[in-house]
């Protein structure tokens, strides 16, 4: 598409939309929201003010028949997600879909298909590897290590999902959908493709509050994910550690150490040989740590270029390999038995 303006329609008016999306795709360039769909109308109309159209509909379907659209951003459940993309890739309109965008791996099949079938692209709203902390360190790592990182450590903690969400049949599916999407992100960020999954978790009635994977790549590497929904707040951090005793190490989506030990001392000298040096991010820097604007304007770029989107719906196909052989080994499969390759503790009170 060339340099005109893009038209952007809305699905979903919720939280997400309201609180991150919609305030970054405003700044994006040569783009407008021309309108905006959700079945409870009043939020349509709400935040319809906030960008200067009064075109909202109740349908999402109409809107898209209606509207000129080049671009269609939703966040809504998965469920929203699939009917969107089935509307859209069907007339050719791009679809930028929230997280998750399909409630499961045969769903994403079919999307995958119908992109095949459509001039239009899909992405997906991945925002945490488009980070300016997550990008930091990469480059971090890249310039540290002499040799590839083994051993990488995504810890992601919400205090969400309280409950089993989307109309899903599963908590386990709810967390993995909700929060592990954006932890097997950042795993394929660094290591691509796992060759084997192995889970812990810990459960209270239906609720899964800790989940643990462990997930081997070729090469020898490893990654451990740690997923909690009983955390008291946000928190992503990201350890990456080399053959040779170097570490890079994002806290809490903001500060970067980099640790090991040093070529240039003699190593003799053992109170100088370890080093570490930090990154922190400007204190009056635009907000990149979320990576909500970079994302969009990439997906953006995508549309403009014919350039693919990042990630791409069929490299996310993997995570959700990685998702069901989980939801196998914690829940069991099709036939109800439980693979010997992990285990689910019971939570209970402990008395001080
Ligand atoms: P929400 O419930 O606040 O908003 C969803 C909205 O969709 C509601 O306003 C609802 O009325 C509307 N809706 C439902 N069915 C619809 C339909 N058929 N047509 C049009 N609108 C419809 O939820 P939320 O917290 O805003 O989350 C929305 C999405 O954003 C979820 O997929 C969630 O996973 C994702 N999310 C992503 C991040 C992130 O970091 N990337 C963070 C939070 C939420």
């Amino acid at each position: 598409i060339e340099d005109r303006t893009l038209a952007v329609g809305i699905v979903g008016c919720g939280e997400q939309m309201s609180d991150n999306l919609l305030p970054n795709i405003t700044r994006l360039d040569g783009v407008r929201t021309a309108c905006l769909c959700d079945i409870e109308l009043d939020r349509a109309e709400r935040l319809a003010k906030t960008c200067g159209t009064d075109r909202t509909y109740e349908d999402l379907r109409a809107m898209v028949e209606k509207e000129d659209l080049d671009i269609v951003v939703a966040a809504s459940s998965p469920q929203v997600h699939e009917a969107v993309a089935r509307v859209c890739l069907e007339r050719d309109v791009n679809v930028f879909l929230e997280k998750p965008p399909a409630r499961d791996r045969r769903t994403l099949e079919r999307l995958i298909d119908l992109e095949h079938e459509s001039e239009a692209i899909v992405g997906t709203g991945l925002n945490f590897r488009h980070s300016e902390r997550v990008r930091t360190l990469r480059e971090l790592s890249r310039n540290t290590f002499e040799s590839e990182p083994q051993y990488l450590r995504v810890d992601f903690s919400t205090d969400k999902p309280a409950e089993t969400l989307w109309e899903l049949d599963s908590h386990l599916r709810s967390l993995l959908l909700a929060t592990g999407i954006h932890a097997l992100d950042i795993a394929d960020l660094f290591f691509g493709r796992p060759t084997d999954v192995v889970a812990t978790a810990a459960r209270r009635g239906n609720i899964y509050q800790i989940v643990i994977l462990h997930l081997a790549y070729g090469k020898g590497r490893l990654c451990t994910i740690e997923l909690s929904s009983i955390a008291p707040r946000f928190d992503l951090s990201i350890d990456l550690t080399s053959e040779n005793n170097r570490c890079v190490r994002l806290s809490q989506l903001r500060t970067i150490d980099v640790q090991g030990t040093n070529p240039a001392f003699d190593c003799s000298n053992l109170s100088e040989k370890r080093w570490q040096s930090g990154w922190e991010p400007s204190p009056i820097g635009d907000g990149g740590a979320s990576g909500y604007y970079a994302e969009l304007s990439s997906f953006v770029t995508a549309v403009r270029t014919g350039a693919e989107p990042d990630p791409t719906l069929s490299d996310v196909r993997h995570y959700y390999d990685t998702i069901e052989r989980v939801i196998e080994i914690l829940e069991g499969g099709p036939d109800e038995t439980v693979p010997e390759c992990g285990s689910v503790v019971e939570s209970v009170d402990h008395p001080r």
